[in-house]
Formats: structure tokens, C-alpha cells, sequence
């Protein structure tokens, strides 16, 4: 199909997630027509290296057959059958086992479901009626942090902190609440009238959970949520002293820690889960994206011993689930690709080559007279745009740097994403290190030319 004539169709029917629609109808949509490896195909013929990953999720890289092959044979074999009501299938017994088999040893269950935001709903659900089962009904609260994502349903977007989706479509899931993001480069570094150090930093951002549970009352919380690296926020890594604070104020408080690994867990930061890079123990872990590498659409929560126990032995029925919950095509789809990152070693190359040769070469662009501050842990990257190196003060909101720098990259063949003055990279683990290297030499291009135009 042409490229016009698919514009006109996706225009006259076609609303797009979280796009303007207008807008996008007027300048029509970029359509993408095949993929290989870490790169996208559009159209008109570009080739456009792709430095997210589709949404932080084609882990594995695009084109990988096994995993078509895997689609099919499930296909035929058993397109479609549910697990409600006493029944399950081969390819979802074996995923949950590979699972819990690749989890922290505490975690030994696994609930699914058909994305990231049903999991978010689901760890809701859990946790208060975990609380309920335990006999302390008034746990109820759960805290989560400004500018956190945990999805686009009514539950997922109450849970996540970001102010413009509470604006559309309120009033929010109510028992929720949120506390300040441990954003050094955005927020810490400026003082306030602290310690301007991210170790200092990170401590007032532990200090203000545990002020945030002694407003609430230290009876009534029932779970903080975090995403180990905060991802749509903005690549957001917490400084070192942040986990370490915050695990010491939820022991003392008793209240269970759900660590959001839609986008860190399945070798994002070079371990299996995020939470392992931390040295975190969550109750619940919400997955999905990099589980499936994006192939088909799966998600779940990877339930601690402590949760699965009560749940398990006093909970009775559970009245929750998804048509979709452990789809077996799906689950087949899953389970190849977390054998095939294990048995490439994907995960452990991340670990010990890729994401320290990324870190070498991104924070090359830390350089750049434009950029604030580079940083990166595993492969996931940012860049912060500023319009005074010195300062650190941004550019004038007027001139939506983040949107030209990446509207550049993607005609200049790079996906790089933008979060206000925030450029974020998250490409398939599968890239080589010469990838890498076409993809800062891309990246820098592109700050040259965003600072070409905005002199
Ligand atoms: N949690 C996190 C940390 C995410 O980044 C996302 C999606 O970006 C979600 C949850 C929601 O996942 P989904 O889009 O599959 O519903």
C-alpha cells in the first residue's frame, strides 16, 4: 500500500494512543512496514535504527523466526483456550514455571494477563485484598510517585503520577496518593535549601515517604509502587542512597513494595528484573513488554511468597481475570523468548559488555554544549537538553526542544524519544556494539542540528 493511501485511511479512522488527533490527521501518520534487528523500515524507504525498542519492549530485536515459529505451531495446536474456572494448557504451565524459575526465590507464582496496565489493575486488587485477608481492612492506601507510569487504564493511570492523564477522564481510583520522583538532574541538584547531592537527595525523597505514611496514618498504607528505573518519566535513575532508604522505611512500616518491571525487568538494566540491580525484595512485580519482546501481547504479577501464601490458603475465589489472561499463543511466544535470551546470553552481555560500552560512548554526548547531563544504566539512556551548560537552565518551553531534537533523529534515521527536554534511548538488547556506535554518532547529529535551530 502507498504511503498516502494508508495515511488516508489511518486519518479518516484511525485514533491513535496518546496523540493529538487533529494534529496528527494534519501532518499524517510515519507508517512503518517491516523491521529486522534493531532497525525499522518506513514507506518511503528509510531505514531508521530503533533506539527504543518499539515502546521499551523488542528486547530481542525484530525478525526473529523462532519466535513466528513458535506463534505458529501454537496456533494450530491451540490458538485460544482460557485458565478461568479449573483449567490451563501446556505453554502457560511451563511459562509461569520459567518464570518464577528466572524471579528472586522469594516470588514462586505468577497471575497473568494481557498487558502492563491489567497488571497494574491486578496488583490493585491484590494488594487490598491481601490487607482484607490479613485482618487490617484499613490498609488501603497506596503510594506511588509523581510523574511515575504504571499504564493507561483507570487503575494503572491512579497508580502512575502523571499530572496531564489525571487531568483527562478523573476522578481518579480514590485510596491513591503520590510523593516526589527521585529526579536529582530535574529537581535535587537545585538545593531547595538541602544538600544539593543526588546521595543527599535521595535520602529527602526516602525522608518524604515516610512523611507522606505518617500523614496518611502509619496503620492505613498498603503498598508503595515504583518502577525500579522510572522509564516514561524519563530514564530516571534514583541515586544510590534512594533503594536503600526507601526499603528501610517500608520495613518499618510494614507495608509491601511493588516494584513496576514493565520496563526493567527482562534485561533492560543487565539483570533478569530490575529489582535485582537494587537488591530489592518486592511482593508483587507487574510485567510484561520485554516478556514477549513485544511479539504478542502478554503481561502478569509475579506474586511474592508472603502475598501468594494469604491469597492462596484464606483468599477463596479470587474475582478477577482477563479473557486473555495466559493466552497460550501468547504464553508460547513468551516462553521461546525468554529461552532464547538466556541462551544467548542476553542478559549477562548486557550486564558485562553492552551497557558499559553504552555508557562510555553516551556519556561522550554529555559534552555537548546543549546537553545538562548524560546518563545511563544498562541500556537504557537519557540526555538532558539545556540551554545554558553552565547553569543548567532549560530551554524556554515556547520552543519544545525534546520535540525537534526528536522530530531530527527520526527524519535523520534514529528513534530517540522525548520527555519534555528529556531524550530517551532504550534499543533492543540485541544491539552490537557498531550499533551503538551509529547510534551516538546519530544522537549527536541530531543535538548539533536542534542546536543549529534553536541559536
Ligand atoms: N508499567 C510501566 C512501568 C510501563 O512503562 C508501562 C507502559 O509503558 C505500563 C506499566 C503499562 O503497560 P501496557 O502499555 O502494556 O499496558
Amino acid at each position: 500500500m502507498q504511503t498516502q493511501a494508508c495515511q488516508a485511511l489511518d486519518r479518516a479512522h484511525h485514533l491513535h494512543p496518546f496523540t493529538d488527533f487533529k494534529a496528527l490527521g494534519e501532518e499524517g501518520s510515519r507508517v512503518i512496514t517491516h523491521a529486522r534487528g534493531v532497525y525499522i523500515h518506513d514507506s518511503d524507504g528509510h531505514r531508521i535504527l530503533d533506539g527504543m525498542a518499539g515502546l521499551w519492549c523488542v528486547n530481542l530485536g525484530y525478525g526473529r523466526r523462532e519466535l513466528v515459529e513458535a506463534a505458529t505451531a501454537q496456533l494450530e495446536q491451540l490458538p485460544y483456550y482460557n485458565t478461568f474456572f479449573k483449567t490451563t494448557h501446556p505453554p502457560v504451565a511451563r511459562l509461569a514455571e520459567k518464570l518464577c524459575d528466572l524471579a528472586p526465590s522469594h516470588i514462586n507464582h505468577v497471575f497473568f494477563t494481557g498487558s502492563g496496565s491489567e497488571a497494574n489493575d491486578t496488583v490493585l486488587r491484590m494488594v487490598r485484598r491481601y490487607w482484607s485477608l490479613e485482618g487490617k481492612p484499613e490498609k488501603q492506601w497506596i503510594i506511588g510517585r509523581e510523574n511515575g507510569y504504571h499504564g493507561s487504564t483507570v487503575a494503572g493511570m491512579s497508580l502512575g503520577g502523571m499530572a496531564p492523564m489525571h487531568d483527562q477522564g478523573g476522578p481518579c481510583v480514590p485510596g491513591i496518593t503520590h510523593i516526589r520522583q527521585p529526579y536529582w538532574f530535574g529537581e535535587g541538584r537545585l538545593g531547595e535549601g538541602h544538600d544539593p547531592s543526588p546521595e543527599a537527595f535521595g535520602r529527602a525523597c526516602a525522608e518524604a515517604l515516610e512523611a507522606k505514611i505518617l500523614e496518611l496514618g502509619e496503620d492505613k498504607v498498603a503498598a508503595f509502587i515504583a518502577e525500579p528505573v522510572q522509564g516514561a518519566g524519563g530514564a530516571i535513575m534514583p541515586p544510590a542512597s534512594y533503594w536503600p532508604a526507601v526499603k528501610a522505611v517500608l520495613a518499618r512500616y510494614d507495608i509491601l513494595l511493588v516494584a513496576d518491571e514493565v520496563i526493567c525487568g527482562f534485561g533492560r538494566l543487565g539483570e533478569w528484573f530490575g529489582s535485582q540491580h537494587f537488591d530489592l525484595e518486592p511482593d508483587l512485580m507487574p510485567i510484561a513488554k520485554g516478556l514477549s519482546s513485544g511479539y504478542l501481547p502478554i503481561g502478569g504479577v509475579l506474586v511474592g511468597d508472603r502475598v501468594a501464601e494469604t491469597l492462596i490458603e484464606e483468599g477463596g475465589e479470587f474475582f478477577h481475570g482477563f479473557t486473555y489472561s495466559g493466552h497460550p499463543t501468547c504464553a508460547a511466544v513468551a516462553l521461546k523468548n525468554l529461552e532464547l535470551l538466556e541462551a544467548e546470553g542476553i542478559v549477562e552481555r548486557v550486564r558485562e559488555d553492552l551497557g558499559p560500552y553504552l555508557a562510555e560512548r553516551w556519556s561522550e554526548l554529555g559534552e555537548h554544549p546543549i546537553v545538562g547531563e548524560a546518563r545511563s544504566l544498562g541500556l537504557m539512556g537519557a540526555l538532558e537538553l539545556v540551554a545554558d551548560k553552565a547553569t543548567g537552565e532549560r530551554f524556554d518551553k515556547s520552543l519544545a526542544a525534546g520535540s525537534l531534537c526528536r522530530d531530527i533523529c527520526f527524519a535523520t534515521g534514529l528513534v530517540m524519544r522525548s520527555v519534555g527536554d528529556t531524550m530517551i534511548i532504550a534499543p533492543p538488547l540485541v544491539i552490537t556494539r557498531d550499533e551503538i556506535d551509529e547510534l551516538v554518532h546519530l544522537a549527536r547529529q541530531a543535538l548539533d542540528e536542534t542546536a543549529r535551530r534553536l541559536a
